[in-house]
Protein backbone atom coordinates (compact mmCIF):
# COMPACT_ATOMS: atom_id res chain seq x y z
CA UNK A 1 0.00 0.00 0.00
CA UNK A 2 1.54 3.81 -0.88
CA UNK A 3 0.84 6.34 1.68
CA UNK A 4 -1.70 7.97 0.10
CA UNK A 5 -3.42 4.54 -0.04
CA UNK A 6 -2.12 4.18 3.97
CA UNK A 7 -3.43 7.79 5.08
CA UNK A 8 -7.27 6.89 3.67
CA UNK A 9 -7.38 3.80 5.49
CA UNK A 10 -5.92 4.93 8.57
CA UNK A 11 -8.28 7.94 8.53
CA UNK A 12 -11.72 5.83 7.97
CA UNK A 13 -10.37 2.83 10.56
CA UNK A 14 -9.94 6.32 12.72
CA UNK A 15 -13.24 7.42 12.00
CA UNK A 16 -14.98 4.22 12.41
CA UNK A 17 -13.90 3.50 15.82
CA UNK A 18 -13.47 7.14 17.73
CA UNK A 19 -15.88 9.80 17.96
CA UNK A 20 -14.08 12.48 19.79
CA UNK A 21 -10.75 15.14 19.18
CA UNK A 22 -9.04 15.33 22.29
CA UNK A 23 -6.64 18.36 23.48
CA UNK A 24 -4.47 16.76 25.90
CA UNK A 25 -2.33 18.57 28.65
CA UNK A 26 0.10 16.49 30.79
CA UNK A 27 0.52 18.24 33.86
CA UNK A 28 4.21 18.19 35.66
CA UNK A 29 4.53 17.55 39.09
CA UNK A 30 8.05 18.87 39.01
CA UNK A 31 10.76 20.12 36.96
CA UNK A 32 13.55 17.98 38.41
CA UNK A 33 15.18 14.72 37.60
CA UNK A 34 17.70 12.57 39.42
CA UNK A 35 19.13 10.92 36.33
CA UNK A 36 18.98 13.38 34.14
CA UNK A 37 21.13 11.93 31.43
CA UNK A 38 18.69 10.95 28.52
CA UNK A 39 20.26 12.41 25.79
CA UNK A 40 17.60 14.21 24.35
CA UNK A 41 16.03 15.92 27.31
CA UNK A 42 15.73 19.38 28.71
CA UNK A 43 16.50 18.14 32.38
CA UNK A 44 19.81 16.80 30.70
CA UNK A 45 20.77 20.78 30.31
CA UNK A 46 19.12 22.41 33.51
CA UNK A 47 21.43 21.87 36.85
CA UNK A 48 19.11 21.93 39.78
CA UNK A 49 20.15 21.23 43.04
CA UNK A 50 18.94 18.56 44.49
CA UNK A 51 14.69 18.17 44.40
CA UNK A 52 14.25 21.45 43.02
CA UNK A 53 11.58 22.33 40.84
CA UNK A 54 9.04 21.02 42.79
CA UNK A 55 5.01 22.25 42.24
CA UNK A 56 2.97 22.87 45.48
CA UNK A 57 0.31 20.92 45.33
CA UNK A 58 -2.26 24.21 45.35
CA UNK A 59 -0.76 24.76 41.89
CA UNK A 60 -0.98 21.17 40.29
CA UNK A 61 -4.98 21.36 41.68
CA UNK A 62 -5.43 24.75 40.55
CA UNK A 63 -3.69 23.77 37.13
CA UNK A 64 -6.17 20.74 36.96
CA UNK A 65 -9.17 22.53 37.63
CA UNK A 66 -8.36 24.90 34.79
CA UNK A 67 -7.87 21.92 32.25
CA UNK A 68 -11.49 20.42 33.69
CA UNK A 69 -13.01 24.14 33.07
CA UNK A 70 -11.60 23.93 29.28
CA UNK A 71 -12.96 20.58 28.73
CA UNK A 72 -9.69 19.12 27.82
CA UNK A 73 -7.88 15.87 28.96
CA UNK A 74 -5.24 15.37 31.39
CA UNK A 75 -3.20 12.97 28.97
CA UNK A 76 -1.17 11.87 32.48
CA UNK A 77 0.65 13.40 34.89
CA UNK A 78 4.66 13.55 34.74
CA UNK A 79 7.53 14.10 36.47
CA UNK A 80 11.76 13.24 36.04
CA UNK A 81 12.97 10.15 38.35
CA UNK A 82 13.02 9.99 41.87
CA UNK A 83 11.14 12.78 42.59
CA UNK A 84 8.48 12.15 44.92
CA UNK A 85 7.80 9.40 46.82
CA UNK A 86 4.89 6.68 45.51
CA UNK A 87 2.46 7.68 48.50
CA UNK A 88 2.79 11.46 47.69
CA UNK A 89 1.93 10.48 43.99
CA UNK A 90 -0.62 8.57 44.68
CA UNK A 91 -2.16 11.70 46.95
CA UNK A 92 -1.69 14.19 44.20
CA UNK A 93 -3.05 10.78 41.54
CA UNK A 94 -6.21 11.35 44.01
CA UNK A 95 -6.62 14.60 44.10
CA UNK A 96 -6.34 14.99 40.13
CA UNK A 97 -8.75 12.23 39.79
CA UNK A 98 -11.24 14.08 41.70
CA UNK A 99 -10.84 17.17 40.19
CA UNK A 100 -11.51 15.62 36.59
CA UNK A 101 -13.86 13.07 37.75
CA UNK A 102 -11.83 10.35 36.00
CA UNK A 103 -8.90 7.72 36.84
CA UNK A 104 -5.74 9.20 36.18
CA UNK A 105 -2.39 7.81 33.98
CA UNK A 106 0.83 8.04 35.37
CA UNK A 107 4.07 8.97 33.40
CA UNK A 108 6.60 9.28 36.47
CA UNK A 109 9.02 6.43 35.58
CA UNK A 110 9.34 2.94 36.69
CA UNK A 111 7.40 1.93 40.22
CA UNK A 112 7.46 -1.38 41.74
CA UNK A 113 5.01 -3.84 42.18
CA UNK A 114 4.34 -3.23 45.86
CA UNK A 115 4.45 0.67 45.04
CA UNK A 116 1.81 0.50 41.90
CA UNK A 117 0.00 -1.05 45.09
CA UNK A 118 -0.67 2.62 46.81
CA UNK A 119 -3.04 3.22 43.81
CA UNK A 120 -6.72 1.98 44.08
CA UNK A 121 -9.32 2.86 40.76
CA UNK A 122 -8.25 6.49 40.93
CA UNK A 123 -5.09 5.49 38.69
CA UNK A 124 -6.10 4.41 35.55
CA UNK A 125 -2.36 3.50 33.63
CA UNK A 126 1.03 3.83 33.85
CA UNK A 127 3.49 4.93 31.05
CA UNK A 128 6.57 3.21 29.97
CA UNK A 129 8.97 6.05 28.05
CA UNK A 130 10.32 3.63 25.92
CA UNK A 131 11.37 6.71 23.73
CA UNK A 132 12.52 4.88 20.43
CA UNK A 133 11.89 1.82 18.44
CA UNK A 134 14.50 -0.43 19.77
CA UNK A 135 16.91 -1.39 22.89
CA UNK A 136 19.90 -0.19 21.30
CA UNK A 137 19.25 3.12 20.54
CA UNK A 138 17.03 3.78 23.40
CA UNK A 139 20.09 2.49 25.97
CA UNK A 140 22.58 4.94 23.91
CA UNK A 141 20.12 7.92 24.05
CA UNK A 142 19.06 7.24 27.63
CA UNK A 143 22.42 5.48 29.72
CA UNK A 144 20.73 5.24 33.06
CA UNK A 145 17.17 4.11 32.29
CA UNK A 146 17.02 0.18 31.39
CA UNK A 147 14.71 -0.70 28.93
CA UNK A 148 14.25 -4.26 30.70
CA UNK A 149 13.57 -2.54 33.51
CA UNK A 150 10.77 -0.88 31.26
CA UNK A 151 9.74 -3.68 30.34
CA UNK A 152 8.84 -5.61 33.38
CA UNK A 153 6.91 -2.67 34.73
CA UNK A 154 4.77 -2.95 31.83
CA UNK A 155 3.92 -6.47 32.98
CA UNK A 156 3.49 -5.81 36.43
CA UNK A 157 0.66 -3.29 35.40
CA UNK A 158 -0.83 -5.73 33.29
CA UNK A 159 -0.86 -8.06 36.00
CA UNK A 160 -2.21 -5.37 38.53
CA UNK A 161 -5.02 -4.67 35.49
CA UNK A 162 -4.19 -1.37 34.89
CA UNK A 163 -3.85 0.09 31.31
CA UNK A 164 -0.75 0.68 29.56
CA UNK A 165 0.94 3.52 27.14
CA UNK A 166 4.17 4.13 26.02
CA UNK A 167 5.71 7.20 24.94
CA UNK A 168 8.15 7.55 21.51
CA UNK A 169 9.90 10.81 19.97
CA UNK A 170 10.52 10.52 16.47
CA UNK A 171 13.80 11.87 15.32
CA UNK A 172 15.89 11.03 17.69
CA UNK A 173 17.97 8.23 15.15
CA UNK A 174 15.59 5.56 14.55
CA UNK A 175 15.12 3.95 11.47
CA UNK A 176 11.85 3.37 9.73
CA UNK A 177 12.38 -0.09 9.51
CA UNK A 178 12.34 -0.52 13.24
CA UNK A 179 8.49 -0.09 13.29
CA UNK A 180 7.95 -3.20 12.99
CA UNK A 181 10.03 -3.53 16.08
CA UNK A 182 7.33 -0.84 17.77
CA UNK A 183 4.40 -3.03 16.62
CA UNK A 184 5.56 -5.99 18.37
CA UNK A 185 6.06 -4.13 21.28
CA UNK A 186 2.40 -2.56 21.18
CA UNK A 187 1.19 -6.30 20.12
CA UNK A 188 2.95 -8.26 22.99
CA UNK A 189 2.58 -6.05 25.73
CA UNK A 190 -1.08 -4.87 25.08
CA UNK A 191 -0.29 -1.62 24.88
CA UNK A 192 -3.24 0.58 25.31
CA UNK A 193 -1.68 4.11 24.62
CA UNK A 194 1.06 5.49 22.11
CA UNK A 195 2.05 9.42 22.50
CA UNK A 196 4.08 10.16 19.88
CA UNK A 197 6.51 13.15 19.54
CA UNK A 198 8.74 14.15 17.20
CA UNK A 199 12.18 16.01 18.75
CA UNK A 200 12.63 19.26 19.72
CA UNK A 201 16.51 20.28 19.49
CA UNK A 202 17.18 21.31 23.03
CA UNK A 203 19.90 23.35 23.51
CA UNK A 204 22.82 22.07 25.36
CA UNK A 205 21.64 18.78 23.89
CA UNK A 206 23.93 16.53 21.01
CA UNK A 207 20.45 17.27 18.84
CA UNK A 208 21.02 20.95 19.23
CA UNK A 209 22.11 21.26 15.64
CA UNK A 210 18.81 18.83 14.69
CA UNK A 211 16.26 19.30 12.69
CA UNK A 212 12.69 18.09 13.89
CA UNK A 213 11.47 14.95 11.87
CA UNK A 214 9.66 16.03 8.09
CA UNK A 215 6.06 16.13 8.80
CA UNK A 216 5.12 13.35 6.46
CA UNK A 217 7.50 10.93 8.18
CA UNK A 218 5.49 12.01 11.17
CA UNK A 219 2.23 11.37 9.52
CA UNK A 220 3.28 8.38 7.87
CA UNK A 221 4.36 6.83 10.91
CA UNK A 222 1.11 8.02 12.60
CA UNK A 223 -1.10 6.03 9.96
CA UNK A 224 1.19 3.36 9.70
CA UNK A 225 0.10 2.72 13.67
CA UNK A 226 -3.31 3.02 13.50
CA UNK A 227 -3.60 1.04 10.14
CA UNK A 228 -1.75 -1.77 12.34
CA UNK A 229 -3.81 -1.22 15.32
CA UNK A 230 -7.38 0.32 14.81
CA UNK A 231 -8.56 0.59 18.37
CA UNK A 232 -5.16 1.79 19.78
CA UNK A 233 -5.29 5.61 21.50
CA UNK A 234 -2.65 7.33 19.73
CA UNK A 235 -1.58 11.07 20.72
CA UNK A 236 0.47 13.09 18.93
CA UNK A 237 2.26 15.93 20.16
CA UNK A 238 3.26 18.96 18.38
CA UNK A 239 5.43 21.86 19.38
CA UNK A 240 4.02 25.48 19.08
CA UNK A 241 5.86 26.19 15.58
CA UNK A 242 4.44 23.17 14.18
CA UNK A 243 0.56 23.83 14.50
CA UNK A 244 -0.31 23.18 10.92
CA UNK A 245 0.52 19.52 11.56
CA UNK A 246 -2.71 19.44 14.06
CA UNK A 247 -4.90 18.45 10.89
CA UNK A 248 -2.82 16.33 9.05
CA UNK A 249 -2.08 13.92 11.85
CA UNK A 250 -5.58 13.85 13.02
CA UNK A 251 -6.25 12.82 9.53
CA UNK A 252 -3.20 10.13 9.58
CA UNK A 253 -4.95 8.70 12.87
CA UNK A 254 -4.29 10.40 15.92
CA UNK A 255 -6.94 11.05 18.54
CA UNK A 256 -5.70 13.68 19.71
CA UNK A 257 -2.91 16.67 20.22
CA UNK A 258 -0.75 17.27 23.62
CA UNK A 259 2.53 19.03 24.09
CA UNK A 260 1.86 22.83 24.08
CA UNK A 261 2.53 25.33 26.80
CA UNK A 262 -1.52 25.94 27.51
CA UNK A 263 -0.91 29.15 29.35
CA UNK A 264 0.46 30.23 26.00
CA UNK A 265 -2.07 28.40 24.28
CA UNK A 266 -5.40 29.47 25.32
CA UNK A 267 -7.21 32.03 23.48
CA UNK A 268 -4.08 33.85 21.82
CA UNK A 269 -3.18 33.72 18.30
CA UNK A 270 -1.71 30.34 18.67
CA UNK A 271 -5.13 28.91 20.35
CA UNK A 272 -7.13 30.22 17.55
CA UNK A 273 -4.69 28.96 14.95
CA UNK A 274 -5.27 25.34 16.85
CA UNK A 275 -8.32 26.22 17.08
CA UNK A 276 -8.97 26.58 13.12
CA UNK A 277 -7.31 23.55 12.43
CA UNK A 278 -9.19 21.68 13.86
CA UNK A 279 -12.31 23.19 12.80
CA UNK A 280 -11.35 22.34 9.12
CA UNK A 281 -10.82 18.89 10.32
CA UNK A 282 -14.08 18.79 11.45
CA UNK A 283 -15.94 19.55 8.20
CA UNK A 284 -14.24 16.46 6.93
CA UNK A 285 -14.80 14.12 10.08
CA UNK A 286 -17.43 12.72 12.37
CA UNK A 287 -15.24 12.95 15.16
CA UNK A 288 -15.87 16.08 17.29
CA UNK A 289 -13.55 18.36 19.99
CA UNK A 290 -16.00 18.87 23.03
CA UNK A 291 -13.76 21.59 24.45
CA UNK A 292 -12.61 25.23 24.07
CA UNK A 293 -8.99 26.44 22.90
CA UNK A 294 -10.51 30.04 23.14
CA UNK A 295 -12.82 30.91 25.55
CA UNK A 296 -11.64 32.60 28.23
CA UNK A 297 -14.99 33.41 30.47
CA UNK A 298 -15.20 29.31 30.91
CA UNK A 299 -12.08 29.97 33.43
CA UNK A 300 -13.39 30.66 36.54
CA UNK A 301 -11.91 31.25 40.13
CA UNK A 302 -14.56 28.67 41.59
CA UNK A 303 -13.89 25.12 42.36
CA UNK A 304 -16.55 22.47 41.45
CA UNK A 305 -16.50 18.64 41.34
CA UNK A 306 -17.46 17.31 38.43
CA UNK A 307 -21.55 15.93 38.69
CA UNK A 308 -21.47 12.82 37.12
CA UNK A 309 -17.91 11.38 37.68
CA UNK A 310 -16.34 8.30 37.31
CA UNK A 311 -14.16 8.86 39.98
CA UNK A 312 -15.21 9.85 43.26
CA UNK A 313 -13.68 10.25 46.73
CA UNK A 314 -15.33 12.97 49.13
CA UNK A 315 -12.46 12.51 51.59
CA UNK A 316 -10.51 13.96 49.26
CA UNK A 317 -12.50 16.70 47.86
CA UNK A 318 -12.67 17.65 51.47
CA UNK A 319 -9.24 17.63 51.75
CA UNK A 320 -9.15 19.58 48.49
CA UNK A 321 -11.74 22.55 49.64
CA UNK A 322 -9.33 23.32 53.14
CA UNK A 323 -7.16 24.67 50.95
CA UNK A 324 -9.59 26.24 48.09
CA UNK A 325 -8.33 30.02 49.02
CA UNK A 326 -4.54 29.04 48.06
CA UNK A 327 -5.98 27.25 44.84
CA UNK A 328 -8.43 29.97 43.95
CA UNK A 329 -5.49 32.26 43.96
CA UNK A 330 -3.06 29.76 42.05
CA UNK A 331 -5.86 30.00 39.11
CA UNK A 332 -6.52 33.56 39.36
CA UNK A 333 -2.65 33.98 38.37
CA UNK A 334 -2.65 31.46 35.55
CA UNK A 335 -5.93 32.89 34.08
CA UNK A 336 -4.11 36.64 34.56
CA UNK A 337 -0.97 35.32 33.02
CA UNK A 338 -3.06 33.44 29.66
CA UNK A 339 -4.97 37.13 29.84
CA UNK A 340 -1.58 38.73 29.23
CA UNK A 341 -0.11 36.49 26.33
CA UNK A 342 -3.38 37.36 24.56
S1 LIG B 1 14.32 10.23 32.76
FE1 LIG B 1 12.87 11.61 31.71
S2 LIG B 1 13.16 13.57 32.73
FE2 LIG B 1 14.93 12.33 33.28
S3 LIG B 1 16.47 12.87 31.78
FE3 LIG B 1 15.41 11.08 30.98
S4 LIG B 1 13.78 11.90 29.68
FE4 LIG B 1 14.54 13.57 30.96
Amino acid sequence: MDFLDRLTKAFELTERNFDSIDIERAIFLSYHCDLADCKFCYMSTIKTGPKKGLRSLESLFAEAFLVKMANWKVEFLSSGYGVYDTKKIADIVKGVACITGEPVWLNTGILEKEELSFFGEELKGITASIETFTEELFQKLCPSKSWNKMMDFLDIADELGYKKGITIILGIGEKKEGLVNLFEIIKNYKIDRVTFYSLNPHKGTIFEGSVPPASLYYIDVVSETRLMFPKLEIITGIWSDRINLAGPLLMAGSNGITKFSWQKFYGSKLGKSLNSEIKEFEKISKRRFYGSMTDISLLQTKLEFPREPLYKNEAVEKEILKKSDQIKERIESYISEIKKSN
